[in-house]
């Protein structure tokens, strides 16, 4: 029984030595199972796009409401109903948003290559006219974002993710006096990956904070906003009208997607920012593009009819969901409780859980889970420049397969997170003799 464990670094020398043996056995028996599982990438399962699959016999019209020809160029800043639907689910003025192609992510990469070029509202120069340019990156966070910033020679400057939002003493204190501190990425609610939501303090902090940098920017990702796991549909903190309200409009740039909510490659993204800033944003975009996909923006208006009906939508997805979550923990309970080994996170939404082994065998949990057929996200890859400094951090996404694959798999990575954690005891113990 779980419960009745001994914590690993506790077990005299035979037991721990007879513990290693039993999770040799069990990863030997693993590895004869032949599996071929991939828990790597947060993608939508196939019931999940099924659940959307009406979008591919719309639109049943040309004409949006306002009467604009879908199929032409223009409407550089999205259908009118789109941005409406969008500005009723983020909270914000439809003015305040722009509706566009099928990847915030490529909005986010435009923003920040436009605030390279160009410098931002506040800015008193493009930003690749300063020394230097660093962002705060809340960590464990998400891959992506730090990829980017890589590609682009943005520096990047670790701080925690608590279960709040990221740790506020650290950041005050990195921007209050470094100009070189340009901005930060913030996933605010059910965060990749520790599924952490950012409290009405932390959010109140973040836009009222003084920064050297006058432009300052907070790359607030919502992507899942709406992506709850439980009834307590959490809602996320209004930042834009605390920036607003801290007399700095112009420090947050919000972003979202129906990526996890329609289709993941033919979705709509949007953007969310002070009038000023959309109208910055537009005035660079316009001279790349001559408007986005209107079929599709007017295809999902259609398909979803408002944004309750999003809304409604995404309590299906929780259907398909929770299950897969509630069987990461039950695999992780039955595996690891008691041992003292690992930590992981009950995320509420979101599409990942958090597991944290003993420090310095993360890398060896992938490699075993890789050498039993289990693909996870690589070790440190929730860190800037793939390092986490502990090695101890792994990203699951049990979306994707379906139900008993998760349960399988998940079992598997348990077994590894065990055996890696006695090999260690051991080698530590052996160290210290
Ligand atoms: N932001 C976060 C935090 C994500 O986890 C993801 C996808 O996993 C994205 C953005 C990608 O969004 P999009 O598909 O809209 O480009």
């Amino acid at each position: 029984m779980t419960s009745s464990r001994t914590p690993l670094t506790s077990l005299p020398d035979d037991e721990l030595h007879a513990f290693l043996a039993r999770q040799e056995q069990a990863y030997a028996d693993l590895q004869a199972e032949g599996l071929r599982l991939d828990l790597t990438r947060g993608k939508p399962s196939a019931a999940q796009l099924d659940l959307s699959d009406a979008l591919l016999t719309l639109p049943t019209t040309t004409k949006d409401g306002a009467g604009t020809d879908v199929r032409n160029y223009g409407v550089l800043e999205g259908l009118p109903e789109l941005r409406a639907m969008f500005a009723e689910l983020l909270g914000v003025d439809p003015a305040q948003v722009v509706a566009g192609g099928n990847s915030s992510l490529t909005m986010m990469y435009g923003v920040v290559v436009d605030l390279l070029l160009f410098g931002g509202v506040d800015s008193p120069r493009a930003w690749s006219q300063e020394e230097q340019v660093r962002f705060l990156c809340p960590v464990p966070g998400y891959d992506r974002h730090f990829a980017m910033l890589e590609e682009l020679g943005v520096g990047m400057v670790n701080v925690d993710m608590h279960q709040d939002g990221p740790d506020m003493d650290a950041v005050e204190a990195l921007v209050r006096d470094d100009p070189s501190m340009k901005g930060m990425w913030v996933v605010p609610t059910y965060s990749n990956p520790t599924g952490a939501v950012v409290s009405q303090e932390v959010a109140a902090r973040l836009a009222s904070m003084p920064t050297a940098a006058p432009d300052f920017t907070i790359f607030w990702d919502n992507a899942y906003a709406l992506h709850h796991l439980t009834e307590a549909e959490t809602k996320s903190a209004d930042i834009i009208s605390l920036c607003s309200a801290s007399g700095r409009p112009n420090r947050v740039v919000m972003f979202a997607s129906t990526s996890k909510i329609s289709y993941a490659g033919a979705g709509v993204a949007a953007l969310a920012a002070s009038v000023d800033t959309v109208a910055w944003y537009l005035r660079h975009l316009g001279k790349s593009s001559i408007g986005p996909d209107k079929v599709n923006q007017l295809r999902h208006v259609e398909f979803f009819g408002s944004a309750e009906g999003v809304r409604a939508h995404m309590r299906r997805h929780r259907e398909i969901l929770a299950p897969k979550f509630a069987a990461v923990e039950d695999a992780l309970r039955e595996g690891l409780a008691g041992l003292d080994v690992a930590t992981w996170s009950r995320p509420l939404g979101g599409y990942f859980v958090n597991l944290d082994v003993m420090d310095g065998t993360a890398t060896r949990v992938v490699r075993l889970a890789k050498e039993a057929g289990i693909a996870l996200t690589p070790a440190g890859a929730s860190f800037p420049y793939g390092r986490d400094p502990r090695d101890r951090n792994i990203r699951l996404a049990p979306t994707m397969p379906v139900l008993d694959e998760v349960r399988v798999a998940m079992a598997g990575v348990a077994t590894c997170v065990a055996l890696a954690a006695a090999e260690r005891v051991i080698a530590t113990r052996g160290s210290d003799d």
